[in-house]
């Protein structure tokens, strides 16, 4: 009997295989006290437990193909510095002394120590931190019995990779999974932004995580299918379901390759209206795809991405390398970079003597994102004259985030100002004017349209903030996830109101949140007078897509009813009738 296991989707796509599950080396540990002649060669089995996981860590990093983001390295390498603290390298030695105990014990009650403390911090960006400890001690507990560390045998048969089914999948674990024939993961814990979860997805591997208990409900050697968009492993599926599967994966692959083919399709609408398709990118190396899906340019560069997992700030030369490399890529198609947008979910990894958001009792309304910056000019200026650089390599805007006020407007230019004089000291010259907007995601913005089409060139609206604030949703706390609501009227007013307030002045308005690549409401979107998608680019052809198939006579009408409604169930109509159009 099919065996249905929810989680949360973290990577699209759909895999079918043998599970196979990687039990962890830290269940049942031997526990035993040992004679006080001992101890010295207890220390020295678990001395060399670390020093080959960070050997291993050490030549996984020396050895990373040339294509690998360069966030893994980072990765890598936060994982080194983390086993190195004397509080995983040297504790556990100073308990086998103490209690007279083997190493696998000291080493288990030094992981519950730390487990503890993390627990007992708020921030969650350090809470997560707590599983790459987590995954150090296995390795090393791995490493100590002797395990294998990762033991994916080969493909079962020519049709079929493994499923690997485990409690967590560590960032070095899974990067020694690359060429291995593993079609998916599952694992028990882990969110959408934890690390398996961006691995996963910058692999391309379908994945499902915080499947609770998972690891324990699934036997070695099952048959599993993964379904990576809808978040859920079938375990042991029966015919009839196997054979749909594998029928929806064939039905996937075509449906990709016949995509494929609209890369070169100018973006008209049926009736030849022309709509810009944009990718959102976190990371330089992103922009390979987005290349790859005949984007018209880039709507969002998330640059905090390169803030993270690190900790030092960037410099103004590395942060430059990274937006020439994007900027030359698009061969002179427009580069949008957002200014650092950390707080709430994106956090740093700092140095105490480095600046850092300070922790907030509301991190989503904190001081984060352009209220960091603007707090520390040093930091937001080193960024500025690096994004100005870049931008005499081709066309560059720079977006400001969470906008709330005309003076952060006011402050920022007159900081973008600052950056350019500072770099004419330095005999670079940045002569062209950079378009400067703001992203729409703070409803005090959405509600004084004009306080912004007054002062800047175009406008970007983030739709994943703009309905956390709208709603008072929390977009990661997983309890009230089912009220996230796109389509509440109070959105979708001021969707419309923030598209046509652009229209009005005459600037650029393109939506760069989450909704712009569900191709459920992109007739919507459209209908409202959308006419710039900013979205990841595996979901670009897919609105392509649709936008070729839409007459916009047919569906404005409707689009306007929708607006005027209060009421779910006319909405919903409206959205049924505009997608049969
Ligand atoms: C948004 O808020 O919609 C957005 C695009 O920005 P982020 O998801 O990075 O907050
Ligand atoms: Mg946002």
């Amino acid at each position: 009997m099919t065996l249905a296991l929810h989680g949360i989707s973290v990577s699209r796509g759909i895999a079918i295989g043998r599970a196979l599950v990687w039990g962890s080396a830290s269940h049942d540990v031997p526990r035993m006290t040992v004679r006080a002649t001992d101890i010295p060669r207890e220390q020295g089995r678990f001395d060399a437990a670390v020093a080959e996981v960070l050997a291993e860590l050490a030549s996984l990093r020396k050895d990373l193909p040339a294509d690998t983001p360069a966030e893994v390295d980072a990765l890598l390498n936060l994982h080194a510095l983390i086993l190195q603290d004397p509080a995983l390298s040297e504790q556990p030695k100073v308990l086998i002394a103490e209690r007279k105990i083997n190493a696998e014990w000291a080493l288990i009650i030094q992981k519950e120590n730390l487990v503890d403390q993390f627990e007992a911090i708020e921030d969650s960006y350090l809470r997560e931190r707590n599983a790459d400890i987590q995954q150090l001690v296995e390795r090393v507990m791995k490493s100590l019995r002797g395990a294998q560390i990762v033991p994916i045998p080969d493909r079962t048969d020519e049709n079929e990779s493994w499923v690997l089914v485990a409690h967590d999948i560590s960032p070095a674990d899974m990067m020694q999974l690359r060429d291995r024939p593993v079609a998916a993961f599952v694992t028990d814990v882990g969110g959408a932004t934890s690390h398996t979860a961006i691995l996963a997805r910058s692999l391309n591997i379908p994945a499902v995580v915080g499947v609770v208990h998972g690891s324990s409900m699934i036997r070695h050697g099952e048959m599993a299918v993964v379904d990576g968009k809808a978040g859920v492993a079938l375990i042991d599926p029966d015919d009839i379901v196997l054979e749909e599967y594998r029928r929806k994966k064939a039905l996937l692959a075509l449906s990709r390759q016949r995509l494929q083919r609209l890369k070169d399709t100018e973006t008209l609408t049926a009736c030849g209206q022309r709509v810009e398709l944009c990718a959102n990118i976190e990371l330089p190396e992103d922009v390979k795809q987005v290349v790859e899906v005949g984007a018209d340019g880039i709507g969002l560069f998330r640059s905090e991405f390169l803030f993270m997992n690190r900790r030092d700030w960037p410099s103004e030369d590395e942060q430059y390398e990274s937006y020439a490399t994007v900027v030359r890529a698009m061969k002179g198609r427009m580069v949008t970079v957002r200014t650092l947008d950390l707080g709430a979910d994106k956090t740093l990894q700092t140095d105490e003597e480095h600046a850092a958001p300070p922790p907030s009792t509301n991190t989503a309304l904190g001081l984060r994102s352009i209220r960091f910056c603007l707090a520390e000019p040093t930091i937001f200026l080193t960024q500025l004259r690096a994004i100005l650089r870049a931008s005499l390599l081709g066309p560059v805007r720079i977006l400001l985030p969470m906008i709330s006020t005309a003076r952060e407007i006011q402050q920022s230019i007159n900081y973008i100002g600052m950056a350019r004089q500072q770099l004419q000291l330095r005999g670079i010259a940045v002569e062209d004017p950079v378009p400067v907007g703001a992203m729409v995601e703070v409803p005090a913005a959405a509600l004084c349209l004009p306080m912004l089409t007054s002062r800047l060139d175009f406008l970007s609206v983030g739709t994943n903030d703009l309905i956390q604030y709208v709603l008072a949703i929390d977009r990661v706390d997983a309890s009230v996830a089912h009220m996230y609501d796109p389509l509440h009227p109070a959105v979708l007013r001021l969707l419309h109101d923030t598209i046509q307030a652009g229209k009005k002045a005459d600037i650029p308005v393109s939506v760069c949140g989450e909704m712009a690549g569900d191709v459920k409401v992109t007739r919507l979107l459209l209908g409202m007078g959308l006419r710039c998608f900013s979205v990841h680019a595996s979901q670009l052809l897919d609105v392509k897509e649709v936008v070729l198939k839409t007459t916009l006579p047919d569906i404005e009408k409707a689009v306007l009813r929708a607006l005027k409604t209060h009421d779910p169930a006319r909405i919903a109509l409206v959205m049924k009738q505009i997608s049969e159009a």
